[in-house]
């Protein structure tokens, strides 16, 4: 049976309280990183760990650390991810809205390695009660001298603000998230030189994901051994599963990293909904290529779904059942990264805009002979073209659509017809 490590709080009532937090023994990581660490003793830690960042790309979280020029000349900046715009993902929402204080314990820490003494949580507009969660919790932990000025004695200054987010995708792209931080129209910049180097205010930063960040306090308390010791030793830890869709007991998950997913879906959510079979499975959010039934027995770990053709991404895992049109699914997928594009390469921009409309008349039973090879030379000149991974995520997504399930779109243009409906 799994111990949850990032979810033990959260069923805790006023878990997000800082007393609460103190009482399960909350903070005790920072004071040991102040009093018993340096900083390189710290980043040597999370890089033996092998944590990897939650947010999507899976980057070592040490190694990113490590990027940052110990001397700058600057300000150096920390910034959380917490714009958790991937459709299927709730995962740093959880923790922020029931537990924060893990979330600015594990920030504290990191900054304290990185040398920062500002941080930024770039926080999804949207999420209203996780921003006040958050800034009840800063408030807490200024008072109590785990932010400020001298922290628990030491050299160690650190504050942390809070900047909301106003409904764009693209602002979970790191760099342009840092653009939009900035108060500029946030649009992904060109790396290098990367953040680590030249980031917020041309200054060295780093941006790490909210369920990367919590994970550190438990690496500092329980040591690099035992997060290695959970699941597959290149991709370790304890992870945040967000099931959603066609599944019985839909919710947050937390189980070790490499489950397979077939556990996951059939085990431990309970399944596909009453009569209904299993059709696919989307494992990463809607950036990552759908998985049809037969290739579930998979690890849900960064290099598992690699080899299997699509990608952990943020885990937000969306079940889907054999009463759903896979045209549909695919449509709507494109929908959104066509209205979340950002506009700044020709591949992206355009080349969804024409996806969209062979997608949606093939939808709507008017499709015409060769709309699969439209559709696949669109997807190619997407895919490697873009700027960012928003046009390669959308082109492998359909790519994967068509390639498992090539007799449902030619069934919508020979008949002229959805067979769903
Ligand atoms: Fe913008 Fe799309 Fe190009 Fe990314 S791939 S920079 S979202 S236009």
């Amino acid at each position: 049976m799994f111990e949850p490590v990032l979810l033990k709080n959260v069923d805790v009532p006023d878990g997000h309280l800082l007393a609460t937090y103190e009482a399960g023994g909350g903070y005790k990581a920072l004071a040991k990183a102040l009093r018993e660490h340096t900083p390189d003793e710290i980043i040597d830690l999370v890089k033996k760990s092998n944590l990897r960042g939650r947010g999507g790309a899976g980057f070592p979280t040490g190694m990113k650390w490590s990027f940052v020029p110990k001397r700058a000349g600057k300000p150096k900046y920390l910034c959380c991810n917490a714009d958790e715009g991937e459709p299927g993902t709730f995962k740093d929402r959880i923790i922020m809205e029931r537990d924060p204080h893990q979330l600015i314990e594990g920030m504290a820490i990191s900054a304290y390695a990185i040398g920062a003494e500002t941080a930024y949580v770039y926080i999804r507009g949207e999420y209203t009660l996780a921003i006040s969660r958050l800034e009840q919790a800063i408030a807490e932990a200024h008072a109590k001298g785990y932010l400020g000025t001298r922290i628990l004695g030491s050299d160690f200054n650190f504050v942390v603000h809070i900047h909301c987010g106003a409904g764009a995708y693209i602002c979970g792209e790191e760099t342009a998230m840092l653009d939009s931080l900035e108060g500029k129209r946030a649009q992904p910049r060109l790396k290098p030189p990367f953040p680590a180097v030249e980031g917020l205010y041309a200054s060295p930063t780093v941006i790490n994901n909210v369920e990367t960040l919590a994970c550190v306090p438990h690496i500092v308390v329980r040591g690099a051994d035992w997060f290695r010791g959970i699941g597959p030793d290149k991709s370790p830890g304890p992870k945040l599963y967000c099931l959603s869709g066609q599944v019985r007991k839909p919710g947050l998950y937390e189980l070790p990293m490499g489950i397979p997913l077939r556990e996951l879906v059939e085990d431990c959510a309970g399944g596909p909904l009453p009569g209904r079979k299993l059709k696919a499975v989307i494992p990463g959010g809607v950036s990552a290529p759908l998985i049809p039934e037969r290739g579930l027995d998979v690890g849900m770990d960064f290099d598992s779904l690699a080899a299997a053709g699509s990608m952990l991404g943020s885990a937000g895992v969306i079940v889907i059942d054999d009463s759903t049109c896979i045209v549909k699914v695919a449509t709507r997928i494109i929908e959104f990264f066509h209205h979340e594009s950002c506009g700044k390469c020709t591949p992206c921009r355009e080349g969804l805009n024409w996806v969209v409309k062979v997608l949606r008349r093939v939808e709507a039973g008017q499709g015409a002979p060769g709309d699969m090879e439209q559709l696949e030379a669109l997807c190619k000149g997407i895919f490697g073209n873009t700027f960012c991974a928003l046009g390669d995520g959308a082109a492998m997504g359909l790519r994967a659509a068509l390639a498992h399930f090539e007799d449902e779109f030619v069934t919508h243009i020979e008949e002229r017809r959805c067979p769903f409906h």
